[in-house]
């Protein structure tokens, strides 16, 4: 709807309570009832974040030449995440604006190497788990590539349904670390082995997983190899503004080489503004985003991540317990922050109902309908809180069926 802007300007110390009063609909995250959309890793880092992105939000990380700052800051949270994911000498990575770029740009670099690379021509296609993450499909709508969901075995990526759908034409197959919806790590060796074996283009979506499972693995927790460690997997994604608590529009994408990197670079001077060269789907990067994850990376450090990604596991092993003992029965093996249970007697759609009366914002998982959720390390604090809602949840709805006008969405 069109609407005139002021006239005259509104002085800032006006407008500020206004956005406070907007904001007094919103989710009360800080408080630890949002199990979705916002990883609380509480107020000191909430506080880094600001600060670090304030210090760079007119920066552009278009021009290295220009912010030589910024370049440096990338080169360093690159390095890190590449040394976190074993990637071997020579591999290579941006920071962008999202796991949907990581993913998408990941995508444009499989379709030109194949295109280019290894001279593919015709229709393209990629294979991956049925519990992959939308953005596959959007990058895949953009680019024309078909979009092939194989069905699940166990809550896992089906290596061997996966090799049977791929072919000549395939671009990039999928495994997640872990996957959204029932937040397991697909099974990336046996992936591993059948990149390896067809000579077929290996992305792992770490999205959610990449900066939390290294170092829930340092706590001692066996999670088998997922990332570079495996000779078939030659890119990877995963999110700075998820488990690596960085500000939003943050994420990385990892090559296993320089060279696959380079056919995702787009690199244009048919117009009259000169050369143009961009390494992601941007042009104008924000430097508030880089120097945000810059500076929360150096300030927690392995320690503190180690810190922070234990208070993950605890809140999701106890909420586990907790609703264990309740009758819920867990899908899969979590062995990371995100989880999906069920009730036997209670439709998940009205518990998701219930626990929103009582200021509970999660997710649910749709096969089978589930309770969802993705934990934060503030969700320790309100573990006991949240089971006593979940009970008393479970009272109120066993038995019944489920709410009419009540959907599973995120939008
Ligand atoms: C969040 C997520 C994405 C997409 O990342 P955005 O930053 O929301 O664009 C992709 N894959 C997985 C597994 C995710 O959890």
């Amino acid at each position: 709807m069109p609407r005139p802007l002021p006239e005259t300007g509104v002085a800032w110390d006006a407008l500020k309570p206004r956005m406070a009063e907007y904001a007094s609909g919103d989710v009360r995250w800080r408080e630890g009832k949002t199990a979705v959309y916002v990883f609380n890793a509480g107020p000191e880092i909430e506080r880094v974040q600001r600060e670090a992105y304030a210090l760079f939000q007119s920066e552009n990380g278009l021009g290295p030449a220009a912010f030589p700052s910024l370049k440096r800051m990338e080169e360093e949270v690159v390095g890190f995440g590449l040394e976190l994911l074993h990637a071997p000498e020579g591999a290579s990575g941006v920071i962008t604006s999202g796991g949907t770029d990581s993913i998408t740009m990941a995508m444009k670099a499989a379709r030109d190497y194949a295109r280019k690379g290894k001279c593919v021509s015709g229709p393209l296609n990629i294979v991956i788990p049925r519990s992959a993450h939308p953005a596959f499909d959007k990058a895949a709508a953009l680019m024309e590539i078909e979009v092939r969901r194989i069905a699940l075995r166990d809550y896992l990526a089906d290596a061997a349904a996966m090799g049977a759908a791929a072919d000549a034409a395939t671009v990039m197959i999928v495994g997640s670390a872990p996957n959204f919806p029932y937040g397991l790590i697909d099974p990336i060796g046996e992936l591993s082995e059948l990149a390896l074996t067809r000579d077929l283009w290996l992305h792992v979506d770490a999205c959610v997983g990449g900066y939390l499972a290294p170092f829930v693995r340092m706590n001692g927790a066996d999670i088998a190899p997922f990332d570079f460690a495996l000779a078939g997997v030659r890119s990877i994604s995963a999110d700075l503004h998820k488990y690596g608590y960085a500000a939003k529009g943050a994420s990385t994408v990892f090559f296993r080489a320089q060279a696959l990197q380079q056919f995702m670079v787009f690199d244009f001077q048919d117009w009259p503004g000169g050369r143009m060269v961009t390494p992601t789907l941007a042009g104008t990067r924000p430097g508030g985003a880089i120097s945000a994850a810059w500076a929360v990376m150096n300030v927690l450090g392995v320690a503190g991540y180690r810190e922070k990604q234990a208070q993950v596991v605890a809140a999701r092993e106890k909420i586990q317990a907790g609703a264990e003992a309740l009758g819920f029965q867990v899908l899969g093996r979590p062995q990371l922050g995100l989880m999906a249970f069920r009730h036997p007697d209670a439709d998940a759609l009205g518990l998701w109902a219930k626990m929103r009366e009582r200021g509970w914002f999660t997710s649910l998982t749709t096969e089978p309908r589930s309770l969802h959720l993705m934990l934060s390390p503030f969700h320790l604090q309100v573990a006991d809180a949240y089971l006593a809602d979940l009970a008393w949840a479970l009272a109120e709805v066993k038995g019944a069926a489920a709410p009419a006008g009540v959907e599973a969405r995120y939008s």
